[in-house]
C-alpha cells in the first residue's frame, strides 16, 4: 500500500477540480486532499484514481465520484462528534471522509464481500469507524439510533421510513432519490413530526437494494 508524492499531487489537483465545481467546505476539500483514494480501488484503476469519476469496486458496485462524495458531505454539515449513520459502506471512501470530519460513523453494507474487505481495510489506514455492519440499510441501525446525520450512498426508489424515524430532531438526512436518475434530497427533522425537504441536482448511483430475504 503505497502513497507517494505523486499521488498527493494528484489529490491536490482533484480537490481543486471539486472546488471549481462548487464545493466550498474547507474541511471537506481537506479530506479529499488527504485520503489516498487509489488505495480504496482495485490496483488496475490506480492511474485513474484521482479523476473526478466513479469506478467499479467489488460485487458490481462503485466507488462514488469525488464530487458526489464532497457534495453529500457538505450537505450533511458535519460537526466534530456528530453521530452519523451511513448506508452503503462500499469501498469505505465516504466513511473515511466522515471520520476525518470528526464524526462518529456507523455504517451498513449489504454485500458481504465489500463488508469484509472494507472492515479490514479502513483500520489499516487508521480510519476507525464506531461500527461497521453487514445488513440491510432500509432498516437503519435502530440499536444505535437516534443519529445527528444520516447519509445514503445508493439510489433509493423512496425514502425508507426507518431512516426518518432514526434521525434526531434538528438532524439531517441526505439521500439520492429516484430510479434511473436520482435527485439529491435533504430532509431536516424540524420537530418530532415535521420534516423539511429540499431538493438539489441530479446524480447517478447504483441502486439501494431491498434485502434478499
Ligand atoms: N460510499 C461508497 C458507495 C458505494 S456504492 C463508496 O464511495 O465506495 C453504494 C453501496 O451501497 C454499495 O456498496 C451497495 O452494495 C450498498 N447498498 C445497496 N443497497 C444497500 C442496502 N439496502 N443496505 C446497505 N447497503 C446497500
Amino acid at each position: 500500500m503505497k502513497d507517494t508524492f505523486k499521488h498527493k499531487g494528484m489529490r491536490n489537483q482533484l480537490a481543486d477540480i471539486v472546488a471549481a465545481k462548487g464545493i466550498s467546505d474547507k474541511k471537506v476539500l481537506e479530506a479529499i486532499r488527504s485520503i489516498p483514494r487509489h488505495l480504496f480501488m482495485d490496483s488496475s484503476f490506480e492511474d485513474h484514481a484521482y479523476q473526478d469519476k466513479a469506478f467499479p469496486i467489488a460485487a458490481g458496485q462503485t466507488i462514488s465520484q469525488p464530487y458526489t462524495v464532497a457534495f453529500q458531505s457538505e450537505l450533511l454539515q458535519v460537526s466534530p462528534g456528530d453521530k452519523i449513520l451511513e448506508i452503503g459502506t462500499g469501498s469505505g471512501y465516504q466513511t473515511a471522509v466522515l471520520i476525518l470530519l470528526g464524526a462518529r460513523v456507523f455504517s451498513i453494507e449489504r454485500q458481504l464481500e465489500l463488508f469484509k474487505r472494507t472492515s479490514l481495510f479502513l483500520p489499516k489506514l487508521g480510519y476507525r469507524a464506531k461500527k461497521l455492519i453487514f445488513g440491510d440499510g432500509y432498516k437503519g441501525m435502530p440499536e444505535e439510533a437516534p443519529f445527528d446525520k444520516i447519509i445514503v450512498t445508493a439510489g433509493a426508489p423512496m425514502v425508507p421510513k426507518a431512516l426518518l424515524a432514526q434521525l434526531k430532531v434538528g438532524g439531517r438526512l441526505v439521500i439520492p432519490v429516484g430510479d434511473q436518475v436520482q435527485v439529491m434530497t435533504l430532509y431536516e427533522r424540524v420537530s418530532e413530526k415535521e420534516f423539511k425537504k429540499t431538493e438539489f441536482g441530479e446524480f447517478r448511483f447504483v441502486p439501494l437494494l431491498e434485502d434478499k430475504n
